[in-house]
């Protein structure tokens, strides 16, 4: 698969972006600036962590990072896209060629295999089933699930689903990887091992970030961007 982007380009640029939710708090209107101006540029080939107390905006960040929301003021440049001026079905687009999302609810369609699941977006990219059952086993095996790969996701452990989850957005090779503490459920070895996945991603030139309150991943990054109350505290 061909990346859209060559090594050097700056695959991910948020300017001054600020998100506020509006809400409903008895007779009063309530809004919440979840995110408050703030600026960002990632390179390809680089791991970025995102850090900050519960409530910070980590989560709201990233879905902004992975076109799944758009700002309320500012721009998000995803891959040589503005996602602020695409359609949701341009958006999802895309999230499908060239984002890789790992969240905390998995979204595994239960009725199908690990390897179906892995396999799943490379049948809306038109590669053949051979090959993305090949390219599924591959990936299942290299996060420790070579064993599973034709078990459903009720027959597996959570760090499991979140391993399958994880060779899922890796699977079309995304330019960007966006991450919510995909460590979390995971053992000291298998969070090593998605943690060196996450490195080759960016070696072949992904820009892969990543939020989580796990020292050792955030040791991992090249580098890390501290929020509070909305705002980068490391700028
Ligand atoms: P974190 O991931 O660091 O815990 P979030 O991005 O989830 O932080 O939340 C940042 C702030 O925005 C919090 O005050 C949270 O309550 C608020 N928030 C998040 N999502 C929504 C929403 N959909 N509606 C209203 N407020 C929200």
């Amino acid at each position: 698969m061909q990346r859209t982007a060559a090594a050097t380009d700056t695959i991910v640029t948020c300017e001054s972006i600020t998100r506020r939710y509006e809400g409903h708090g008895g007779n009063t209107n309530t809004t919440v600036t979840a995110l408050d101006g703030v600026t960002l540029a990632v390179p390809a080939g680089e791991l970025v962590g995102v850090s900050g107390p519960s409530g910070s905006g980590k989560s709201t960040l990233l879905h902004l990072l992975a076109a799944l929301d758009t700002p309320t003021d500012g721009t998000v440049h995803v891959a040589g896209e503005n996602t602020t001026t695409l359609s949701d079905r341009e958006r999802a687009h895309l999230r499908l060629t060239s984002i890789g999302i790992v969240f905390q609810r998995f979204h595994l369609l239960s009725g199908l295999s690990a390897r179906a699941n892995v396999a799943l977006p490379l049948v809306e990219l038109g590669m053949s089933k051979s090959e993305r059952r090949t390219r599924a086993a591959e990936l299942l095996d290299r996060v420790g699930l070579g064993d599973r790969v034709m078990h459903t996701p009720s027959e597996l452990s959570g760090g499991e689903q979140q391993r399958v989850a994880i060779a899922r957005a890796l699977a079309t090779d995304p330019d960007v990887v966006v991450a919510d503490e995909p460590t979390g459920e995971l053992d000291t070895e298998t969070g090593r091992r998605i943690l060196d996945l996450f490195t080759d991603a960016a070696s072949d030139g992904a820009a892969v970030i990543v939020a989580s309150h796990d020292q050792p991943t955030i040791n991992h990054m090249n580098r890390t961007l501290h929020l509070r109350d909305g705002v980068r505290t490391d700028a």
